[in-house]
């Protein structure tokens, strides 16, 4: 409730910075993070440049200080997920440089239950709703995973995906999918949920090589879809949850990429404004919203908008040596903000 009435405030879009502990091993670096507030303040200081210069000072609906746990940061976006019950499209997006704890956040750094990041505690739960319910509603929940990379959308749930390049459609199918091509698989539990993972993380992976790693520079998407049956009145819903990793947001410098990596990075710089500025345009409540310039606002499109609602988890790694990158990441979280 509460957080529908801040949602109207804000065009249904809100960020949450998540800061990321410092890893074994990494004792005795220095953290950037100088200050964090109860209210969303977040203090980066920048010891390479002197006084007041040195500080930025950033607000966000919320930050989450290293040792939040998954769980609370699940409890905090629960009432956002179950909205999907009720037939909203809802988006939740990781932005950061790599290593800053995208898919900490999103997946978890392993299958068991504390572990689990937001993707398998979003379809527990909506699991464990629907069994609540289950003299009242009839929920079908069937799961799509497409990655992007280089503009071009595949199947992480199929076999030939070396092949497979998948077209957009507009966004009023009838069956509501706008990635139509890709599989579409009807999920019961957690334990299918975790097997499918599996799959798209294989599938993931290929053609990723030491030195680039493929994951960090594609986005997934994991798209969760549910259809809502009253059994009393025969009302029909259908809500639609898209949980997106993104591509590692760190710029690259020119001189310091060439061929692939330049090519991969021209693109993931291309998606990532444009993912920028529909956030910024919807945030503005601008008339035109400029969807069409990429993959991935396309893709997300019908759910980006209206009455779908937005949030952005913005990562940071605490390292003093990654600051700058830090400040360029918050600066685009404030932007969409
Ligand atoms: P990204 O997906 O942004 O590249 P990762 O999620 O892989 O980053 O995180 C990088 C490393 O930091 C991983 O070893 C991960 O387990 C660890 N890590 C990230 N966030 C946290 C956190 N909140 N608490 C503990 N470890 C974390
Ligand atoms: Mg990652």
């Amino acid at each position: 409730k509460l957080f529908n009435e801040v949602q109207e405030l804000k065009g249904n879009i809100r960020v949450y910075c998540r800061v990321r502990p410092f890893l074994p091993g990494q004792d005795g670096k220095s953290t950037a993070v100088d200050y964090i507030g109860e209210n969303g303040e977040i203090l980066i200081s920048n010891p390479s440049k002197q006084g007041k210069d040195g500080y930025r000072m950033f607000k966000f609906n919320k930050v989450f200080s290293t040792h939040v746990s998954q769980a609370e940061v699940f409890s905090d976006i629960q009432p956002l997920i179950r909205s999907v019950l009720d037939g909203f499209n809802v988006c939740i997006f990781a932005y950061g440089q790599t290593g800053s704890g995208k898919t900490y956040t999103m997946s978890g750094p392993g299958t068991s239950k504390e572990d689990w990041g937001v993707n398998y505690r979003a379809l527990n739960d909506l699991f464990d709703i629907s069994l609540k319910r289950r003299n009242t509603f009839s929920y079908e929940v069937e799961v799509q995973m497409v990655e992007i990379y280089n503009e071009q959308v595949r199947d992480l749930l199929s076999n030939d995906i070396a092949q497979k390049r998948l077209g957009i459609w507009s966004t009023s199918q009838p069956n509501g999918l706008v990635v139509p091509d890709a599989s579409l698989v009807p999920v019961k539990s957690t334990s299918d949920v975790l097997d499918l993972m599996e799959i798209g993380q294989a599938n993931r992976a290929v053609g990723s090589t030491a030195l680039n790693e493929r994951s960090s520079r594609s986005h997934s998407i994991l798209t969760v879809h549910v259809r809502g049956l009253d059994l009393k009145n025969g009302s029909t819903s259908r809500g639609c949850l898209h949980l997106i990793d993104l591509a590692g947001s760190e710029r690259v410098e020119r001189s310091e990429a060439t061929g692939d990596r330049l090519k991969e990075a021209q693109h993931i710089n291309k998606s990532l404004s444009a993912l920028g500025d529909v956030i910024f345009a919807l945030a503005q409540k601008n008339a035109h919203v400029p969807y069409r310039n990429s993959k991935l606002t396309q893709v997300l499109q019908s759910s980006l908008g209206g009455q779908a609602k937005t949030l952005m988890f913005v990562q940071i790694n605490p390292d003093v040596e990654s600051c700058s990158e830090t400040i360029s990441t918050l600066k685009f979280a404030e932007r969409v903000s």
